[in-house]
């Protein structure tokens, strides 16, 4: 959607005579253009000429409106820098810049360069992203109008002299209003300063007439758009612990020096991280600068918000599901730096505080913090950049570190991965003990066949016992839908999506088959759509399924389902959480949106139904993700006095991820994992970029793929052994959406002369219109 302009008559392609004086003085605007005006292609920006007109008002940071291309139509640019015409500037001919377009800058210098960074690393333009720095609601200055306002000219003298030079005595009325005007801290419509000054319209206009009194168009917040104050109660801060407190010296130490460090925080579930950060903003609260926390969007839950908003006066959230004026008002206060925290998921990195002192990401090690649509950014190392240009402290927390940030901060940094600061938290507080974690071998149960549903012996004899114990219990089977798999004995198929790679799922509300890629849904099959067979199988467990087991074995038990399904419209985690919390619901089961941040006492008992769901993934990140899920949700258990246990079902009672989860032994995980990474040559070990070719034409797009890895091949830098490159081959999930797609993974030590590499072959690319590519620096989706 296209901003309202302050002007709406097209730009004039040339600088009109009689502009055309002093070329001396002029200046030359770098302007950018989002994606969608150039498609994404051109890198760099182009020169304009900046017209007396706006020689003093024009700023970087804001956006223009410029003449573009052949036909010189107007479009919107976003103003990078401004360079003096300089002496020897021979190019007269420049197209003047034609308005401006914001009145305050949308960006400083600071944000400019963390701007050009992220285009640079992440191979993608510019003013892509600036799109995705700054939120559509405040391009499109969303829940605001243009007003007209009044103000008085600056000059003492206009008390006197009216604007033909004649000199004018006021009247005391007159003076009254003037002075109103003048104090007022902004500028005031005419109903406003009739208010104030309480007077009719009248003697305003007569000073309006006689040039006393100017008007002027600006935006102004429509009221309404209220964001939610903060909440009132303010508990005491905990005494920290030993472990807190060493670890706040070391980040308060930072924080005093004004110095920038990366600290990773590698504190098990419920050592206090979060106490930890709180304290640590307020020292930068107290030095009247601001903080930035950023969690993954499922732990946006009332009670992560809710701890800061106890502890702080003014805390900013940034939701998802804000609208785009509440988004803009936010901004705004943010940018005005009336904020002291910002608290929001990964875009949540870009927020515009002008005295940032402080990054915090919890859970760091959460793939949400990654984009995945152009700018493929990743929160975590976009925050390294921006704390080192500010030089400030950056932390990185969570239970179950990735293997990235962890590398990066032992003695073996491997990767020419930056470095950091390890801080560890190895117990829990108030001398709580990690919960005992007992493995359920599937196979054996399979075997024995105890039960035809997904709860096995042990577990429903644990929720029994926790049941009458008065416990609340958590229960994750990350699958949404009923049955997981439709599938036909005769030919031997798993029923899939016609348009994408995918099988479909069962779900059996609606008695529909869904695909959980592309939403595509057909009715519930009968019979195989394939070879007709009328006994069609429909095998696997969702959350669906789950639920009515449950229900059924335990009747007299309050049950809440907890996915995507199930909490769909505004407010349904609130309720959710609030109704366990309260101990109205005694199980909660759902996908992994119920495994995180959560912190409730009384939770006694957590079952995983199927740990293996992530395990075989072609993904070479599949264990990890095991490990994180396992150990993140065993810990939402023995928080309390009471303690808690943990049942993990699996059919790989033997796997390092599940033994070392089982053990909430983080080292024990990375000592496996690390040497076969090495071994492997994949990250840490390695930095790595993927390509993505698609196209509805499946040959085109293997040949496209074929030409790029050829390209690559045969770049200067593939000589010196900058990079080993693999595929190109269909990916795994080889069609989504109808689209082909195939891809090519680079691996080297060297990521910026990878990079670099990849860079300047795509450039010269020429790529035909039925195909479309992406370049995914530091990968996390695999598939
Ligand atoms: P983590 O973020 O590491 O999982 P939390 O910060 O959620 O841990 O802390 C777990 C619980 O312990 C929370 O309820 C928190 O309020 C409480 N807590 C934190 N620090 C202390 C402390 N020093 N003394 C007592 N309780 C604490
Ligand atoms: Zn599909």
């Amino acid at each position: 959607m296209q901003p309202k302009l302050f002007s709406e008559e097209p730009p004039p392609p040339q600088l009109p005579p009689w502009e055309i004086d002093d070329l001396k003085n002029r200046k030359i605007a770098k302007v950018v253009f989002p994606a969608a005006v150039t498609g994404g292609r051109m890198p760099t920006a182009l020169d304009y000429l900046v017209p007396n007109h706006l020689v003093a008002q024009i700023e970087t940071g804001v956006r223009v409106l410029v003449p573009l291309g052949k036909g010189n139509r107007p479009q919107i640019g976003y103003c990078i820098d401004i360079q003096p015409w300089g002496i020897a500037q021979p190019n007269v001919k420049l197209k003047p810049v034609h308005s401006l377009l914001d009145e305050r800058r949308l960006l400083d210098d600071k944000m400019i360069e963390l701007t050009r960074w992220i285009a640079h690393y992440y191979l993608c333009p510019i003013g892509q992203v600036l799109e995705a720095i700054l939120p559509a609601g405040v391009r499109s200055h969303a829940g605001t109008r243009l007003t007209t306002v009044l103000y008085v000219a600056d000059n003492e003298d206009g008390r006197r002299q009216t604007a033909d030079g004649s000199r004018k005595i006021l009247t005391p009325k007159q003076l009254h209003i003037l002075d109103t005007l003048q104090k007022s801290p902004e500028p005031l419509t005419m109903q406003e300063l009739q208010r104030a000054a309480k007077c009719s319209a009248a003697p305003i206009n007569t000073l309006k007439q006689l040039g006393f009194v100017h008007t002027k168009t600006m935006r102004r917040q429509r009221a309404g758009d209220c964001v939610p104050g903060p909440a009132t109660q303010s508990p005491a801060p905990y005494q920290l612990n030993a472990d807190q407190r060493r670890v706040l010296s070391e980040i308060v130490d930072a924080i005093q020096q004004r110095r920038h460090e990366t600290f990773l925080l590698h504190g098990v579930t419920g050592s206090g991280k979060t106490e930890v950060y709180i304290q640590a903003i307020q020292e930068v609260v107290k030095r009247k600068k601001q903080a930035i926390v950023l969690v993954p969007e499922i732990s946006l839950t009332p009670q992560t918000v809710g701890r800061f908003q106890s502890r702080f006066a003014s805390v900013a959230v940034l939701h998802s599901h804000l609208t785009d004026a509440e988004r803009h008002r936010q901004w705004s206060n943010i940018a005005s730096g009336d904020v002291q925290v910002v608290v929001g998921a990964r875009s949540a990195i870009f927020a515009p505080l002008p005295r940032l002192g402080l990054i915090v990401i919890d859970e760091e090690h959460e793939n949400s913090f990654k984009q995945n649509s152009t700018p493929r950014y990743h929160a975590r190392e976009v925050a390294r950049k921006r704390a080192e240009i500010e030089g400030i402290p950056l932390i990185l927390g969570s239970a179950t570190p990735s293997l990235e940030a962890w590398a990066s901060s032992g003695d073996t940094v491997a990767g020419s991965l930056p470095p950091s600061v390890l801080l560890s938290m190895p117990h829990r507080v108030k001398n709580l003990q990690l919960p005992s974690v007992e493995i359920v071998d599937l196979r054996e149960e399979v075997r024995l066949r105890t039960t035809r549903g997904a709860i096995h012996r042990q577990l429903h004899q644990a929720i029994h016992e926790t049941l009458l114990a008065k416990g609340q219990i958590i229960l994750l089977l990350n699958h949404r839908g009923f049955s997981t798999q439709i599938h036909c004995p005769a030919c031997g198929e798993a029923i899939k999506c016609p348009h994408c790679d995918v099988s479909l799922t069962h779900h059996k509300a609606e008695e529909i088959a869904l695909c959980h890629h592309c939403e595509y849904q057909m009715p519930a099959p009968r019979e195989c759509p394939k070879c007709r067979f009328v006994g069609i199988r429909y095998i696997g467990f969702g959350t669906q399924k789950l639920e009515p087991e449950i229900k059924s074995r335990f009747p007299n038990a309050t049950v809440l389902r907890m996915d995507t399904d199930s909490m769909q419209g505004h407010g349904a985690h609130e309720r959710a959480f609030s109704q366990f919390r309260s101990g109205e619901v005694q199980i909660l089961l759902g996908t992994q949106m119920i495994a995180k941040g959560l912190d409730f006492p009384n939770v006694m008992l957590v079952g995983v139904i199927n740990a293996d769901t992530a395990l075989h993934l072609p993904d070479f990140r599949a264990a990890e993700r095991t490990f994180h899920l396992i150990t993140q949700v065993a810990g939402r258990t023995g928080r309390g006095e009471r303690g808690g246990r943990v049942i993990v079902q699996t059919f790989c009672p033997d796997h390092a991820a599940i033994l070392a989860a089982a053990k909430h032994d983080y080292n024990q995980f990375v000592q496996q994992e690390l040497p076969m990474r090495k071994s492997l040559g994949y990250p840490p070990y390695c930095r790595m970029i993927r390509i993505v070719v698609r196209s509805e034409n499946e040959a085109k797009a293997r040949e496209f793929a074929e030409l790029f890895a050829e390209r690559l091949a045969a770049a200067p830098c593939a000589a010196q052994g900058a990079f080993t490159l693999l595929g190109p081959a269909p990916a795994p999930i080889a069609k989504s959406r109808d689209y082909y797609r195939f891809h090519i993974q680079l691996r080297s030590e060297q990521g910026d002369a990878l990079r670099e590499c990849v860079r300047s072959v795509s450039l010269a690319l020429k790529t035909p219109p039925e195909i479309q590519w992406i370049v995914d620096v530091d990968p996390v989706d695999m598939l």
